[in-house]
């Protein structure tokens, strides 16, 4: 079962390929006022500057806010799990995200929480940046 594949268009497939093949999270920084932008976009939210490059993220940050699923979700999310953990992630390069905690310690997952990159999502064919907590096991 696969996962659902988000739209791929040309202002995300930098992003979504540099996820898909490299488990790297590319996030937009704007060449006029250094803004850091997630998600991808064709201009700058802050000044509406059309000069953005990507670059790596540092691949960590902390949990904002978090809910637990049980039920409702995609058949391959079930595959992973009887629960689905939602989170949003501050990341420590600048913008929130909204994503997924995966790992084997879902029941200790908690608002303040430092977070890293899942480096499995290419072989596990995740389509979307997912996290897991920093020094959990994998
Ligand atoms: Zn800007």
């Amino acid at each position: 079962m696969e996962f659902p594949m988000p739209t791929e268009d040309s202002v995300n497939r930098a992003m979504l390929e540099a996820w898909r093949t490299r488990g790297e999270l590319l996030l937009q920084h704007c060449a006029a006022c250094e803004a850091v932008i997630y998600y991808p976009r064709k201009r700058c939210p802050s000044c509406l500057g059309g000069r953005l490059e990507n670059r790596p993220s540092t691949g960590e940050g902390r949990i904002v806010s978090f809910s637990v699923v049980h039920r409702g979700v995609d058949e391959a999310f079930r595959q992973q799990g009887d629960t689905v953990t939602l989170a949003v992630v501050q990341t420590d390069d600048g913008p929130q995200l909204v994503t997924r905690i995966v790992g084997a310690d879902q029941g200790n997952v908690g608002i303040g929480q430092r977070v890293t990159l899942f480096d499995g999502a290419s072989r596990e064919g995740l389509r979307l940046p997912v996290y897991r907590l920093l020094g959990a096991s994998r």
